[in-house]
Formats: structure tokens, sequence, C-alpha cells
């Protein structure tokens, strides 16, 4: 038997069918601590016929009865927060307290799913004519599934799974790849609240896995979260195949900072949202603009503050920052460095080649700043996804607007100021769908749609909150009439 990790279909745990395997390996160390298979269609064919069965049934349970489960859910992912957070640090490489935090949203979204009853109900409109009511009804659509990436292993997911299954759904997970270790333990986790078997599914795999499930017939819905070229690549072929689909993509954030804002906050928050997570954060500040004489002091204080961070493996309790995923990213991120340079912007502070002891494998990259870029570079344009950020001067509030809605991403923007006149411009006139006035990662409460713009999303409705309730149902309109007389002849 092979020791690659199972798949859970049907309430059971089974080896995928196909046999190519990958390695998951711990960016702190560079060594293999597991195996995941490659995936295969017929993987996604045995889920989806189990949670096409057990959708018989589930769409029949009351809302009041399916919530029940996730109550017991909560408890469980709460009850068993240090194993998890400890699981998705050495696979994912972010600090333990990263991965703590990420519990908390996950758990959120279970809480917000609970109001299912009442999330689920509709309009009802008596007398539309004598003796006609007319009303909607929302009803689950059938076996959807989500597809997650690999910096929130824990909390991705259950943007829409929760919501997904209280609506009457029965539901795939796919993992990424690069991180499927930690969904699996939630997985085994939750076998102790005893869902019906086939209502919660879980896949592993890579991109056969992926386009399996946008090529069949009986996944009405999918959720997908990961780079904005895949973003674009499921969206297109899953709506193309007559599905529902929310495809959150990339992002290059921008964060405004104004003459007047609180300098050490401003440099504090920036500081956390940039460099928190490694930069792997599809939230982070990845762009700062400084708006007038700002610059001066605020890079200095920047720089100085981003240089205290430490870098280190996730378990360390005094680190700031564990390593970035892969070799590939590392890479590519210190290749995009260099890239900034060459267009000619200032290397304001330089995390290439940073060393841990006793750590010599890992993929680390300390903070990185390049000042003085230009919006025509690569580095402006691109999304880096690491430790790494930028700095652009302007003249006014109106030409940093203008630079953030250039730019082909939308998912946040954020404004450091203490005018609530220029916060109120920014909030009106900014093109990205998550806004931060004086806040550093815009990310929404589970009760909020999580709701990026641009080409950091594809689709209409977002995950989370009412918007993932009305992805996960359809609407029904019933028009009735009853008739008085009808009834007094029987
Ligand atoms: P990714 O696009 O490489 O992978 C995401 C998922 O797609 C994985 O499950 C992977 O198995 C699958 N996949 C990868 N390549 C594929 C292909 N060619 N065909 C079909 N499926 C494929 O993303 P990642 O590197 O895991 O995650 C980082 C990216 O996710 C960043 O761009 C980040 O901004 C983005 N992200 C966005 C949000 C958001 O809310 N907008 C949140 C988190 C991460």
């Amino acid at each position: 038997m092979s020791t690659a990790l199972r798949n859970y279909i049907n309430g059971q745990w089974v080896e995928s069918k196909g046999n190519a395997l990958l390695d998951v390996i711990d960016p702190a160390t560079g060594l293999a601590i597991s195996q995941v298979p490659a995936g295969c269609a017929e993987d996604i064919v045995d889920a989806t016929a189990a949670a096409s069965e057990a959708w018989l049934n589930w769409r029949n349970t009351p809302a009041t009865q399916r919530v029940q489960y996730l109550f017991k859910m909560k408890q469980v992912m709460e009850s068993n927060t240090d194993i998890i957070a400890k699981v998705c640090t050495k696979e994912c490489g972010k600090t333990f307290a990263e991965s703590k935090a990420e519990m908390i949203r996950a758990v959120e979204n279970i809480e917000v799913a609970c109001g299912i009853p009442t999330l689920m109900q509709s309009v009802f409109s008596e007398d539309i004519a004598t003796g006609v009511d007319e009303f909607v009804i929302r009803q689950p659509l059938g076996v959807g599934a989500c597809i997650s990436p690999f910096n929130f292993p824990i909390m991705i997911p259950f943007w829409f799974m929760p919501y997904a299954i209280a609506c009457g759904n029965t539901y795939i997970i796919k993992p990424s790849e690069k991180v499927p270790m930690t969904m699996t333990l939630i997985f085994e986790l939750l076998e102790a609240i005893n869902l019906p078997k086939g209502v919660l599914n879980m896949v592993h795999g890579g991109r056969e896995t992926v386009d399996a499930i946008l090529a069949h017939p009986f996944i009405p819905a999918i959720s997908f979260v990961g780079s904005t070229i895949v973003a674009k690549h499921v969206y297109r072929t899953g709506t193309l195949n007559g599905k529902r689909v929310q495809a959150q993509g990339g992002a290059k954030n921008a964060v405004v900072v104004m003459p007047d804002s609180d300098e050490d906050t401003t440099v504090k928050i920036i500081t956390d949202s940039a460099f928190g997570c490694a930069g792997q954060r599809c939230l982070a500040a990845s762009l700062v603009i400084t708006v007038g004489d700002t610059a001066i002091n605020f890079t200095e204080k920047l720089v100085t503050l981003a240089k205290s961070k430490k870098t280190g493996n996730g378990m360390d309790p005094a680190i700031d920052m564990g390593p970035v995923i892969t070799k590939e990213s590392k890479e590519r991120i210190e290749s995009l460095v260099q890239t900034g340079i060459d267009e000619g912007a200032e290397l304001l502070l330089d995390g290439r080649n940073v060393k841990v002891a006793g750590f010599d494998g890992g993929y680390f990259v300390g903070p990185t700043i390049l000042g003085n870029i230009s919006p025509e570079s690569q580095v402006y344009k691109t999304e880096i996804f690491g430790p790494v950020l930028c700095i652009i001067n302007v003249g006014t509030l109106e030409e940093a607007i203008g630079l953030i809605n250039k730019n082909h991403y939308g998912n946040s923007a954020c404004i450091f100021t203490r005018s609530g006149a220029a916060a109120r411009k920014f909030r009106h006139d900014t093109l990205a769908g998550n806004i931060g006035v004086n806040i550093g990662v815009a990310a929404p409460m589970a009760f909020f749609p999580f709701s990026g713009w641009k080409e950091s999303f594809f689709g209409d409705l977002h995950g989370q909150s009412s918007h993932a309730v009305e992805f996960y149902t359809q609407t029904k309109v019933v028009i009735e009439r009853w008739n008085d007389e009808w009834s007094r002849k029987f």
C-alpha cells in the first residue's frame, strides 16, 4: 500500500486511482515530509458520484438540522487549533501565530453559515392579483467544488464549503498539492461530526484534477482561488461548460500614504501587511504610493522597521517571517528583485540570500524594499508574491488613485490619512473591491463578501456571507392561485 495521502470519498479514506505522486516539501528545510497524489480524473468521477448520491437526502434534510453539523464542526476546529496550525506551519512555512489566525478566520465562516435558516429566507408577495401569491424559494444546486491555493491551507476552503453544505449542497474540496496535509488532518478530525457519507469529500491533485472538475457534468458550481492565469482558465472553461464559477485571482495591492498620515502607526501597519506571511497574502501591501513630501521620513522609518523583521522557521516564536513556499518561488522572487534593480529601482533593503542557522535548505527571502520604481516597470506590474515592497512617489491623491485604477488587478487598496475628505474620495474613486482606510490588510470579515475586482476576480458573486449563499443556491419563483370557491366544493 502507498504511504501517500489518501482522498476522502463517500466517508472512506481511499487511494487515488492515479499512479503519479508529488513530494510535499517543508519549505523551512527543503525536505520532503509526505507525498500526495498528482491526481486523476477518475478520482473526481468517484467523488462526484458519491456526492450526487448523498445530495438526494441532504437537500431534503431541514436547514435547521444541517446546521447542527456546523455547530459541531466549529467545536472540532476550535478544540484542535494548535495541531491543525502546526501542520499548516510545517507545510506552508508561515509562522505558528499566522496559522492560528487562519483558524479563527475559518471558524468565523462556519459561524456565519450557522445562520443559514435565516440567510436562505426569501421574499413573498401576497395578492399580486386577486387570490394569487408569488414567492421565491432558494434551493441548493447539487455538488459544489472548491479549488484552493497554497497560501491559506486552512481558511480558504471555509470561505465556501460551510455555506455550500448548509444550503443543502454536497461538496468536494481539492486542496493545493503544495499543502495537502492540513486539509487531510481537518478531514480526519471532522469524521467526529458524523456528516452523512458523501456530503463532504476531498480529492487531492493538481491540474488534471482541476480539469476533471471543470469537465464533470454533475458539478454545477465551482469556487476557485489562486493565480490570475489559472483563475481565467477555470472561469473560462467552467462557464463554457455551463457552470457557475467564482474565481478569485492574483493581486498587486497599493497603499497610499498621505502627508498627513500618522507616520509611526502607518509604518508599522504597512510593514506588517507587506512582510506578514512572507508577503504571500493576496491582500498584502506590495506597492506603497507616497504622496507629496511624505516620502523621505516615511521611507527611512519603513526600511528601519523592515530590517528588524526576523526570518526563520515558522515554529520558532522569536521570528516574524517564515520561508516562501518553494525553491522556484524563491528563485522567481529574487530574479524579479534583480529585474527591478536593472529597471532602475533603488535597492533600499535586500533580503536575497538571507541565511537561517540550522535551516540551510530552506526557501528564505528576507524583507526587501525597492524605491523609486516606475509605473512602466515589470516590478510595478507583476504580482511578486513574496516579501518585496515597491515604493513610488506621486504629487497628488488624484495621481495615486489614477495609478491604482490603471493597474489590471483590483483586489484591495488602502489609504493612510487623517483627512476624512481624502479617505472618502479614495473609497469612492478607487477601482478595487476591498478598501482599507488606515488598515493594512483589508480582509473582509466572514459576514461581508470578499470583493476582488478587475483581474483579481472573475464572476459576480464573491466568497463569504450572503454572496456565498446566493452562489450556492438557485432561486425558484412560484406563483400560486388559491380560490376560496374550490375549497368549498370539498
Ligand atoms: P495557483 O494558481 O498556482 O494554484 C491554485 C490552484 O489551481 C491549486 O489548487 C492548483 O492545483 C491549481 N492549478 C495550478 N495550475 C493549474 C493549471 N494550469 N490548471 C488547472 N489548475 C491549476 O496559485 P497558488 O500559487 O497556489 O496561490 C497563489 C496565488 O493565489 C497568488 O496569485 C495569490 O494572489 C492568489 N490568491 C488570491 C486570493 C484572492 O482572494 N484573490 C487569495 C489567496 C491567494
